[in-house]
């Protein structure tokens, strides 16, 4: 049987995204805008327009597109955010983002996963993105503060040195959990600097870890 052609698997996924319970109009804008088959490879290509998480290079996943919809809605973004993002993986949601941010700075351990994003970004003729290979554990402090930040490897317990970095009124999502599953939090920092949190749903993430990556570092 013929496959279907990708704009019908593109109205697929969107439906199911609505179905879901996604309603943001910029994010679902975002994700019809941006080619995920473009951010999968490995000959997993074929199933870029499933909602389901991929395996990329260097033992990392590319994140499942209903999780990266709900955390980008879960952000409450506009143009003129400054994001941070930790994790930067294949470079999707960071695309995501940047098509509804002014700006997004996003840190990757893995150099070569870097590299592919950046890759990626320039055949998008997307500018607004700024990329750093180190540990995004530590967050950005010549950048900080920022609107926003996203985490997309899960942090052991509350990651407050990025807390630090998010401006009052800001909103941070993060996985949190030393297990295999964890819970998405939601924090919001008011104009005080008090911080509330809020658990959206539970989410399987791969671990933030600590340093940069070697070469031979393969997990
Ligand atoms: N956002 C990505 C998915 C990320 S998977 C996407 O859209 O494709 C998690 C990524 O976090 C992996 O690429 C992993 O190498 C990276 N990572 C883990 N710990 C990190 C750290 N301390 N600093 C920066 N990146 C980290």
């Amino acid at each position: 049987m013929a496959q279907d052609a990708p704009d019908s698997r593109k109205i697929r996924l969107l439906m199911s995204l609505r179905r879901a319970g996604i309603s943001d109009a910029a994010t679902l804008r975002a994700i019809e805008r941006t080619p995920r088959d473009l951010f999968v490879s490995g000959g997993f290509e074929d199933q870029s327009w499933d909602d389901r998480a991929l395996p990329i290079e260097c033992g990392q996943t590319i994140s499942q597109p209903y999780i990266v919809a709900l955390m980008t809605e879960s952000l409450k973004l506009d143009d003129r955010c400054k994001v941070l993002e930790i994790g930067t993986g294949s470079g999707y949601q960071a695309a995501i983002l940047a098509r509804i941010a002014r700006r997004v700075y996003t840190i990757e351990r893995y150099r070569s996963l870097m590299a592919e994003a950046e890759r990626r970004f320039r055949e998008l003729k997307i500018t607004n993105i700024v990329p750093r290979v180190a540990d995004g554990g530590k967050g950005w402090t010549e950048q900080a503060p920022f609107d926003r930040i996203i985490v997309t490897a899960a942090a052991p317990f509350r990651p407050d040195a990025l807390l630090d970095q998010l401006k009052p009124g800001g909103i941070m999502v993060a996985p949190v959990g030393a297990g295999e599953v964890q819970r998405l939090i939601r924090y919001q920092k008011d104009e005080e600097g008090e911080v509330s949190e809020e658990e959206l749903t539970q989410v399987r993430f791969v671990p933030l870890r600590e340093g940069v990556a070697r070469s031979e570092d393969r997990r």
